[in-house]
C-alpha cells in the first residue's frame, strides 16, 4: 500500500510517517528530506539563499523522483499547492490530510524552534496561511484526520484503522444501496453503484462522490467524473444521488461517508443548511454547486460562476443583459458584475428580478424592455429553449452583429437562441462552456486537479 500524508507545518506529517512506515514495515520518505538532499543544504538555507521558487522546483523534482511501490510518504506543507504534486503524489495511492486546530499549530510550531514563514505574528502567519491553503488541503486527500487531540500513536492507530476497514461499514452500504433502489435511477446506475459499493469493482477504500438533485437520471457528470477518475487512478466513484427530499438524502450521503458533492436543481439554496463553511463566493450568491466532506464538516463553493465568467474574460466593462432570475441568473449576475459589467436582469417575474437586481447593484425590468437596451452581452439564464420547451427568449430582429450570446441552456447542446444568434452574426457561446468550466473547477475542488476545458469537452463528445 502506498500512503501519502500531506497537511500544514506543525500538524505531525514527519513523525507520523516515521512511525507508520515501522509499524507497516514498508519505506519511509519525506519529500523536505529528499529536498535537502537534493540541495546539500538545510529548507530554510534554500528559502532565505535562493528563493521560494527554487525551492518549489527542488519539490517538485523531489516528488515526480519518488520510487513507485508500497510506502508511506510525508510532504511538505505547501507541496500540494501545485497540481501536478498532487497529481503524482495521488496516483494509486491513498492520500491522508492531517490537521489541527489554530491554536494547537500555533502552540507545536512555538514549541519546536523551527524558523518562520513570514514576518507576521505566529497566530496571524498561520490564520492567514492556513485561509489560502484550506482549499487546496481540502480537496487533495482521500481521508481527514484531526491530529489535534491525539498523541502520533493514536494518530497512527487511527489510520491503520481506517487503511484496514475503510470508514463505511457493511449496514451503511447497504442502506445506500437500497436508497438507488428506490430513487428512481436507471438499473444499469444502480447495478454499477452496488459493485462499488459491495461487489468487485471496489473496495473498502474506494471514495464515493456524486450528483444530489431530483431528477438527476440525465446528468452528464458521473460520466465525465468516473472517466477522470479512471484516468488518474483513483480509487473513487460518482453515483447519482436522487431524491426530493434533501434530509433523505444527506442522510444517505453522510452514511457513505461521501467525500464530495455536486449539488443541482432543486437543492443548490437549501444546501446552504447544510453547511458548516462557505466559501465567499457561495454566500454571495446565495447558492453552492459543490460540497466537501471533512473531518465531519461540510464546505460548500460555488463553481456556477466560474463557469460563466471564464468563457466572457475579454468583455470586461461592457453592457450586458441577463434574462431570468433564477439561480443560474444570480450566478450569472454575480460573475458579470465581478467583470465590472454595467448589467439589467429581465425576468418574467419583474419582482424576482428587482429582488436580484438589488443584491448585484444592477438595474431590471420585464423581458420586453429588451428592445431599449442596447447589449453588447447577453446572457440567457431562463430555462426557455431546453429540452423539451425549445423556444428561444429573443428574436432575430433583437440581435446584432457583434453581440456576445451566452446561452446556460445545454440541452440541446445547439439551442433555438445560439442558432438565431449566430444567423444573425453574434459570437456564440453554448451552455457546454458553462458546463465544461464549472466541472473542471467543481473537480479541482474534489481532487485537487483541474482538468483542462479540452479533456472535458473530449469526454463529453
Ligand atoms: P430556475 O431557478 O428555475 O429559474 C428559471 C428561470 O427561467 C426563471 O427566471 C423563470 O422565470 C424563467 N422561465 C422559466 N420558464 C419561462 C418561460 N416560459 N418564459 C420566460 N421565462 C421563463 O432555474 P435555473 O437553475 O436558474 O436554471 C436556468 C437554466 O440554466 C436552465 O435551463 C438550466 O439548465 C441552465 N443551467 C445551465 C448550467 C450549465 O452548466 N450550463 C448550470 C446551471 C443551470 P420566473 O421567475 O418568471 O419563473
Amino acid at each position: 500500500m502506498r500512503v501519502v500524508l500531506c497537511g500544514f507545518r506543525g500538524t505531525g506529517k514527519t513523525e507520523t510517517g516515521r512511525l507508520l512506515s515501522r509499524l507497516m514495515g514498508l519505506p519511509f520518505y519525506d519529500t523536505d528530506s529528499c529536498v535537502e538532499e537534493m540541495a546539500g543544504k538545510g529548507i530554510h538555507e534554500i528559502f532565505s539563499e535562493d528563493g521560494e521558487d527554487v525551492f518549489r522546483e527542488l519539490e517538485r523534482s523531489a516528488v515526480s523522483s519518488l520510487p513507485p511501490g508500497d510506502a508511506v510518504i510525508s510532504t511538505g506543507g505547501g507541496v500540494i499547492l501545485d497540481q501536478r504534486n498532487v497529481s503524482a503524489l495521488r496516483r494509486d495511492a491513498v492520500m491522508i490530510l492531517l490537521y489541527a486546530d489554530e491554536k494547537t499549530l500555533e502552540k507545536r510550531i512555538a514549541g519546536s524552534g523551527r524558523p518562520r514563514l513570514t514576518d507576521m505574528p505566529l497566530e496571524e502567519e498561520i490564520h492567514h496561511m492556513m485561509e489560502a491553503r484550506r482549499p487546496h488541503y481540502l480537496s487533495a486527500a482521500d481521508y481527514c484526520v484531526d491530529t489535534g487531540a491525539r498523541n502520533i500513536n493514536e494518530v497512527c492507530l487511527h489510520i491503520r484503522r481506517i487503511l484496514s476497514e475503510g470508514t463505511v461499514p457493511p449496514a451503511k452500504r447497504r442502506e445506500s444501496v437500497r436508497f438507488m433502489q428506490e430513487s428512481g435511477i436507471d438499473p444499469l446506475d444502480i447495478k454499477e453503484f452496488e459493485e462499488w459499493a459491495l461487489g468487485s469493482s471496489g473496495d473498502h477504500l474506494t471514495r464515493f462522490f456524486g450528483i444530489a438533485g431530483f431528477p438527476c437520471t440525465h446528468s452528464r457528470s458521473p460520466h465525465l467524473f468516473n472517466t477522470l477518475f479512471s484516468g488518474l487512478h483513483h480509487n473513487s466513484y460518482y453515483a447519482r444521488f436522487q431524491a426530493d427530499d434533501l434530509d433523505r438524502l444527506m442522510h444517505v450521503v453522510r452514511g457513505l461517508d461521501v467525500r464530495g458533492l455536486s449539488v443541482t436543481i432543486p437543492f443548490k439554496h437549501r444546501i446552504m443548511d447544510f453547511l458548516d463553511f462557505a466559501d465567499e463566493h457561495a454566500a454571495a450568491i446565495g447558492a453552492a454547486n459543490t460540497v466537501l466532506f471533512c473531518g465531519g464538516s461540510a464546505y460548500g463553493f460555488n463553481t456556477d460562476w466560474i463557469g460563466i465568467r471564464e468563457p466572457l474574460l475579454d468583455l470586461h466593462g461592457e453592457d450586458a443583459v441577463v434574462l431570468g432570475a433564477g439561480g443560474a441568473a444570480a450566478a450569472a449576475a454575480y460573475a458579470l458584475r465581478s467583470l465590472d459589467m454595467e448589467v439589467t436582469i429581465l425576468n418574467r417575474t419583474v419582482e424576482k428580478a428587482e429582488l436580484l437586481a438589488r443584491r448585484f447593484g444592477c438595474a431590471y425590468g420585464p423581458p420586453d424592455a429588451f428592445d431599449g437596451l442596447s447589449p453588447n452581452v447577453v446572457v440567457n439564464a431562463t430555462s426557455l429553449g431546453m429540452h423539451p420547451d425549445t423556444k428561444s427568449p429573443l428574436r432575430r430582429p433583437q440581435l446584432t452583429p457583434g453581440m456576445t450570446v451566452f446561452d446556460l441552456v445545454y440541452t440541446p447542446p445547439d439551442t433555438p437562441l445560439i442558432r438565431i444568434a449566430r444567423n444573425a452574426g453574434c459570437r456564440t457561446i453554448p451552455g457546454t462552456e458553462m458546463f465544461a468550466r464549472q466541472a473542471s473547477a467543481q473537480f479541482w475542488h474534489f481532487t485537487g486537479i483541474k482538468p483542462s476545458i479540452e479533456e472535458i469537452r473530449r469526454i463529453l463528445q
